[in-house]
């Protein structure tokens, strides 16, 4: 059983037969992140994968492990998130466009975090950031609660020392994000308060809104910690913490 997402039906799920088979045809489509016109036989239960033909295999994405992850975490996020024959409408195109911007991108994180804001705004729950959720005080950021789904302006934000501040710049970055235009993305340059406020806000708001933690995204994070392992020291540290010879 292999899940889809599809222009015209929102995800599919579909069995695909014989693809561990040598020489499979289906096997092709059946690959992570493959951009294909399918060819399906409508069955009670679950459609039967009968055909297919590969348009943009997206090879780049199955090469490197960040970019991988990146991949994975639009389709988790789509595949956690919707039920099947669902349509979101400009989902399958947003989607597209976000594999082939990131076999190039040279920022994937941003690209990334731009596709998540998209998608909430898309699914009709994207963070406000432009007034204040409780009064309606218009004006980019403020105090970020999930509850609110927003941003609350001084008034109404609580006195919590550990809320997340959204600055009025890290407001406007994250409106052009969501617009997702791949183009204008590559653009952005985030400075690093500006990116910890968005991952907090992206990571928070899907856990209060979804109720989800994406596994994908803990991945990300792995890889992106990762550095090889120092090589063996001629000395080493025993158990008292001295340092004895190595023999
Ligand atoms: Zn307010």
């Amino acid at each position: 059983m292999v899940s889809f997402c599809t222009r015209e039906r929102g995800l599919v799920q579909a069995v695909a037969q014989g693809i561990g088979k040598p020489g499979s045809s289906l096997a092709p489509a059946v690959e992570l992140f493959t951009h294909s016109t399918l060819f399906l036989a409508e069955a009670r239960g679950a459609d039967r994968l009968t055909q297919c033909r590969v348009i943009e295999p997206f090879y780049a994405l199955r090469r490197d492990m960040a970019r991988y992850g990146y991949a994975a975490v639009a389709c988790e996020l789509i595949v956690r998130t919707t039920e099947p024959g669902q349509l979101v409408p400009g989902m399958f195109e947003m989607l597209v466009s976000y594999l082939r911007a990131m076999e190039a991108t040279e920022h994937p994180r941003v690209l990334s975090w731009a596709f998540e804001l998209a998608y909430l705004e898309l699914s009709g729950i994207g963070p406000v950031i432009d007034r204040c959720p409780a009064c309606g005080k218009v004006g980019p950021g403020g105090v970020y609660v999930a509850s609110h789904g927003g941003t609350l302006c001084p008034n109404c934000a609580p006195g919590d020392p550990s809320a997340l501040v959204i600055s009025p710049g890290t407001a406007r970055t994250i409106g052009a994000m969501r617009c997702f235009d791949p183009d204008a993305i590559a653009r952005l340059r985030l400075a690093d308060p500006t990116r910890h406020q968005v991952q907090r806000l992206i990571r928070d708001h899907i856990r209060y809104h979804l109720d989800l933690n994406l596994k994908s995204e803990q991945f990300v994070e792995g890889v992106g910690r990762w550095r090889p392992p120092p090589r063996r020291p001629r000395v080493e540290e025993d158990a008292s913490g001295g340092v004895s010879d190595d023999e």
